[in-house]
């Protein structure tokens, strides 16, 4: 049986969508707009699974269509109650496929009773549909992308911008309610289709005004200008030294590490200076910030170490006899090891190529062994703070505190997120630890994501949550696929093995 609102009963073989505000009038046999509801034999129907993840379950169980979110705890089921899984308490109900509310003030799809470890527990799970969300794409390599601030486009049309580089990785802020909404029909369009294509795993195509073109795919490594990047740096190139000045010494007069950022030249750098050796006065361009580190040698590329050289003897500026000499030997390397050249000075101190003895190749590769794969990683985030928190409570600002205060875990699809300090309930989560194909979207256009709130049954209470719309488990049966736990997420509902949330688990009573 199914417990319709007005907008969704049949007219004709029509069924009006309402969950989302576009409002879509689906015929029989056919789908919304964004293919997430379809009108089957005239009832508005959820088409992906709802998604349970078991931690018993092996490989996952079968795909089973289930009625429209508002269908409510009495709604029939469309398959036969498998009563031993749907009872463990290994079961968590994930927001994935579980349909969305709208407007907000309705109860959330569905609210979950559950007990653990003695403790009665609620899940309350939705899909929101975020028009506040973004993405940070944190890219492991070397190789410059473009300016900071540059344009990165879609199809032509800016779906976000380069943004400040952290340490071995450029970052970029893609999507954003600015290039969802602010702009043209085409921008938010393509900024949607972006965002959905690298939150489900899927590659994209991108391009950086003045910089690079690139394909993304969280978890893989990045494709810039049509070169797979394989490494991440291992340090910058002060920090190069740092780590194996002492392999390199008695083989090497000098050693110039090639670094966007910093480059190093050993015999003036600390870690020189700390094993006596003496300066090979080989001055390097840029701009020195302290002994044997210098800034800007060269401008960003995709050359050596990140720069735009291809020939290392470029950035020397002068060799100064009154401490060089004939036969001196220099090794010129970048941080990531994949470039390096063996140089001797000859009679009249100017650097010639030379064959590079075993010991500096092995102390070369060790550089290539310690950097880590280079790889693509998609963080995505939202702002959960906003009217959706009213599907979860009547008092919206009590589910914000409780989230504050730990008492309320937020997960996306069972994964762990990191929920930033201040106002409001803004996330953020890794991409690849939800299962495939997560997130949807609407044409209004904004993203779809499953959300998951997990309190104590008494904290719910107490914070105005929704106590009439509590279900059991078992109401779930033949309604859902069952997925299985992904082992290195920490259990929703706490049991001591937190890792990489920002939350401790729900509290004992
Ligand atoms: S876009 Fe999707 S959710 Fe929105 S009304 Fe249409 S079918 Fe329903």
């Amino acid at each position: 049986m199914t417990d319709k609102t007005d907008s969704t009963i049949a007219k004709d073989d029509l069924v009006v969508c309402d969950a989302c505000p576009v409002l879509c009038r689906i015929r029989t046999g056919r789908t919304g707009a964004c293919d997430r509801y379809g009108n089957v034999d005239g009832v508005l129907t959820r088409m992906d699974p709802f998604v349970l993840a078991d931690k018993a379950a092996e490989g996952g169980g079968e795909m089973v269509p289930f009625l429209a979110s508002n269908a409510g705890p009495g709604a029939e089921s469309g398959k036969e109650w498998d009563g031993a899984l749907m009872r463990s308490a290994d079961t968590f109900v994930t927001g994935i496929g579980s349909g969305t509310t709208y407007p907000d003030y309705k109860p959330a799809p569905f609210i979950v009773a559950s007990e653990h470890a003695g403790v009665d527990m609620v899940t309350v799970v939705t899909e929101g549909i975020f028009c506040y969300c973004g993405i940070k794409v944190k890219i492991d390599t070397d190789r410059h992308v473009g300016h900071e601030t540059a344009a990165v486009r879609m199809d032509g049309e800016q779906v976000g911008h380069v943004t400040t580089a952290e340490y071995g990785s450029q970052m970029l802020a893609l999507g954003g309610v600015r290039h969802l909404t602010g702009g043209s029909k085409k921008e938010g369009n393509a900024t949607c289709q972006m965002m959905l294509a690298l939150c489900n795993k899927e590659a994209v195509d991108l391009t950086v005004d003045g910089g690079a073109e690139m394909t993304l795919q969280a978890g893989t490594p990045p494709v810039i200008n049509g070169h797979q990047e394989d490494r991440m740096r291992v340090g910058c190139g002060s920090a190069t030294l740092g780590m194996f000045a002492k392999q390199w010494h008695g083989h090497v007069d000098e050693v110039i590490v090639v670094d966007d950022h910093i480059t190093g030249v050993l015999s003036e750098h600390q870690a020189g200076q700390f094993l006596d050796m003496p300066v090979a006065g080989i001055r390097v361009r840029g701009r020195k910030s302290t002994p044997g580190r210098y800034f800007q040698v060269a401008e960003p590329g995709t050359g050596w170490g990140g720069t735009d050289i291809t020939d290392p003897l470029t950035i020397i500026d002068k060799i100064d006899a009154k401490h060089a000499k004939p036969g001196m030997r220099v090794l010129m390397v970048s941080t990531t090891g994949e470039d390096a050249e063996f140089f001797e000075l000859d009679d009249d101190l100017k650097m010639t190529k030379a064959k590079m003895p075993d010991p500096v190749t092995k102390v070369v590769d060790r550089i290539g062994e310690n950097c880590e794969p280079a790889l693509a990683s998609v963080l995505f985030m939202a702002g959960a703070g906003g009217s959706l928190r009213a599907g979860v409570t009547e008092n919206p600002v009590k589910l914000t505190r409780s989230v504050k205060e730990a008492l309320t875990r937020v997960t996306c699809g069972g994964a762990p997120v990191y929920v930033w300090p201040g106002g409001g309930i803004t996330i953020m989560v890794d991409v690849t630890r939800l299962p495939d194909n997560s997130f949807g979207y609407v044409p209004t256009p904004a993203i779809v994501g499953p959300i998951e709130f997990t309190v104590s049954r008494k904290d719910y209470e107490t914070l105005g949550g929704h106590m009439d719309h509590i279900v059991d488990l078992a109401t779930l049966a033949g309604r859902a696929k069952v997925t299985g736990w992904r082992e290195d997420n920490p259990w929703p509902y706490g049991d001591g093995k937190s890792n990489g949330s920002s939350q401790n688990g729900p509290k004992k009573q």
